[in-house]
């Protein structure tokens, strides 16, 4: 049984790697087993990223709220670091996951 992905308005999603449906499938799983009741996508490939060549901007990237959409309130730092170990744990070292201020960003690494 798997839980809802929500997406943020505005999130773009086209011309994604084929490889970023695992990471949906692993966030819908981490945050599953972290006892939340969905998942939201705050980020695929639009806006604005700090980092120079960001992952967002050639679509292996995702970025996942980490706190509920109609609270403030961000999840624990426990909960977060559980998210974050079930998807390094479901995605293996081809994947990057790092926990944000705002949210978990998750990328294929470049090959
Ligand atoms: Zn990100």
């Amino acid at each position: 049984m798997s839980i809802p992905i929500h997406f943020k308005p505005g999130v773009v999603a086209y011309n994604m790697h084929d490889r970023t449906g695992e990471i949906l499938a692993a966030a819908q799983k981490a945050y599953r087993m972290a006892g939340l009741t969905y998942v939201t996508v705050t980020s695929m490939r639009e806006g604005l990223h700090s980092v120079p060549m960001s992952a967002h901007y050639d679509g292996r990237a995702i970025d996942f709220r980490t706190r509920f959409d109609d609270s403030t309130v961000q999840f624990s730092n426990e909960i977060k670091k559980e998210i974050q170990a079930i998807l390094i744990h479901e995605l293996g070292d081809k994947f990057y996951v790092r926990i944000e201020a705002l949210h978990i960003h998750v990328h294929l690494k470049d090959e």
